[in-house]
């Protein structure tokens, strides 16, 4: 991976998550792939919703815009996530286009979220970011910081759907994904979007519920 067959990459990493799933003990139908596929255009795009592919990633609201509104009329039955970081100024737009928000990490977004899903009256899937390994200048609230967030969301009735942490680079992974999933437990918190390219497996073995995955999708970014 990857291959330079869309299909067949796509085929291979649903059956290494399956894989990975069924060794935790987990039902493979619990993760869900999310297919990143920013920077690629629609061409790059197509040959994996042909294979079966419905649920993509982009990272820019702006790139979002300008390359799905055409393919979802082609492709019927689209989900779409956001899984960069938002400005509060384009919340109004990310709440038309997208069906789950990955990147919400602090108060100020929050509430400018909540306006625009009030003003829509549509209610996208919200994933707290959280910036698991305490890095400087990383997006995601600070571990402590939680707590306060989460009851932010919920209060302004966001439809908190789960946590979402990108671990620090070039280091093992899986005690930021245990940790992740040991803050969603004692939160109540119901998913995990966790694990890329490099670690989606260890991610689905801790727990992740959703992973996003690009180049081992679509080759390298150019
Ligand atoms: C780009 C990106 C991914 C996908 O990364 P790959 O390593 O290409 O799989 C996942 N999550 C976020 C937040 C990203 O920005």
């Amino acid at each position: 991976m990857p291959s330079d067959d869309p299909a067949q990459a796509l085929a291979a990493i649903r059956a290494a998550i399956d894989h990975s799933a069924r060794l935790a003990r987990r039902e493979p139908g619990d993760v869900t792939l999310i297919a990143v596929s920013k920077t690629h255009a629609a061409e790059a795009i197509e040959p994996l919703l042909a294979a079966g592919q419905r649920v993509f990633g982009e990272n820019r609201v702006q790139e979002a815009e300008a390359k799905w509104p055409d393919l979802r009329a082609r492709w019927p039955g689209v989900t779409l996530h956001l899984v960069g970081q938002l400005q509060s100024n384009k919340a109004e737009e990310a709440v038309a286009l997208f069906d789950a928000i990955h990147s919400v990490d602090r108060p100020s977004l929050i509430s400018a979220l909540a306006k625009a899903m009030d003003r829509q009256g549509k209610r996208p899937d919200c994933f707290l970011q959280v910036n698991i390994g305490d890095e400087p200048q990383k997006g995601g609230c600070a571990v402590a910081d939680l707590p306060a967030l989460l009851a932010a969301a919920r209060a302004a009735d966001l439809p908190v759907a789960g946590l979402m942490a990108v671990p620090p680079a070039a280091v093992e992974p899986a005690p930021y994904f245990a940790l992740l999933a040991k803050l969603a437990r004692d939160h109540d918190v119901p998913g995990l979007s966790m694990g890329m390219s490099a670690d989606f497996e260890t991610a689905v073995t801790l727990g992740a519920t959703h992973v996003r995955v690009g180049s081992a999708l679509f080759g390298a970014r150019g």
